[in-house]
């Protein structure tokens, strides 16, 4: 039997996925190593319900700092040895799936160069997750046979921006843009440049799985108007493709419901 099926072991770190924000969604393993850490370092993606369950003397959130600053990859790297180090199980969790725009690849580097065992639990990420429940499946037969995950948080008009927008229209698949909430009109100009249609659907997925889930869509066009128009905040993902069109005919059906502006309500009060 592997230390992963027993309880937590003392003095490893635990770089587990929390999925998108439903604690239903949590995997099996995510949950039982929740209840059994020692400590549990978060941020705010995994979402107020998630976060909620964890008792409050044994999690610590790295996500902000007195002063309303982020905690630095670095003192949470630091945080994370030193833990382990006193013999703790540790978790670290992150929203969606740790390797998916979560550092945890740079997290599990530096436990290995100092010599901290570590288990990677792999989860559900929002890349895919937050269109599903919103009626949008990122390939489908007809519309789109390869996607791409990227990040939106780079200025496209930077010479040296990492992604390129150009190759990723020509791809003709589904392009799925996290942390991209800001800089939408950016990049939805770069890929009309790039020759992609105007009138390409694009999808908005706020806060997908939690209460207050909210949902926007267009064109590459109209999707920045719909943005401001429905208020749409990070976190949220962006779906850039003819996928993103297929919701309209299945959304009358569809039994995902994650709350009401009520529960919205509720949540930031
Ligand atoms: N590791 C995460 C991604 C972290 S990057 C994952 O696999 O999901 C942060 C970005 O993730 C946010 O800016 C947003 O684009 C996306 N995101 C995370 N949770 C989300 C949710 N519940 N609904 C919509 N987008 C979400």
């Amino acid at each position: 039997m592997s230390a992963s099926d027993t309880d937590a072991e003392p003095g490893t770190v635990y770089l587990v996925g929390s999925g998108p924000g439903d604690p239903d969604l949590l995997t099996v393993k995510a949950k039982r190593l929740l209840e059994a850490a020692d400590v549990v370092l978060h941020d705010k993606l995994p979402g107020p319900e998630i976060i909620e369950t964890l008792p409050e003397d044994r999690r610590e959130d790295v996500g902000k700092r007195a002063g309303g600053e982020r905690t630095p990859q670095s003192a949470i790297n630091e945080r994370l040895v030193e833990l382990a180090r006193e013999g703790n199980a540790v978790v670290r969790l992150k929203g969606g799936d740790s390797f998916v725009f979560g550092r945890g690849g740079e997290e599990a580097e530096y436990l290995a160069a100092h010599d901290v065992p570590f288990e990677v639990v792999p989860a559900v990420t929002s890349a895919i997750a937050a269109p599903a429940v919103a009626g949008i499946p990122v390939t489908h037969r007809d519309h789109a046979s390869s996607v791409s995950f990227v990040t939106g948080h780079e200025d496209p008009t930077k010479a040296e921006s990492a992604v390129d927008w150009d190759a990723l229209a020509a791809t003709g698949g589904t392009i799925v843009v996290l942390m991209g909430v800001g800089r939408l009109p950016d990049y939805t100009k770069a890929l009309l440049e790039a020759g992609m249609a105007p009138e390409t659907p694009v999808a908005l997925v706020e806060r997908g799985t939690w209460p207050g889930q909210q949902v926007a869509t267009g064109t590459l066009e109209t999707i920045v108007d719909a943005r401001d128009e429905e208020g749409i905040d990070p976190p949220a993902v962006t779906v850039i493709g003819d996928v993103a069109g297929t919701r309209e005919s299945v959304v009358g059906f569809l039994q995902n419901e994650y709350g009401t502006a009520a529960d919205e309500d509720e949540l930031e009060g």
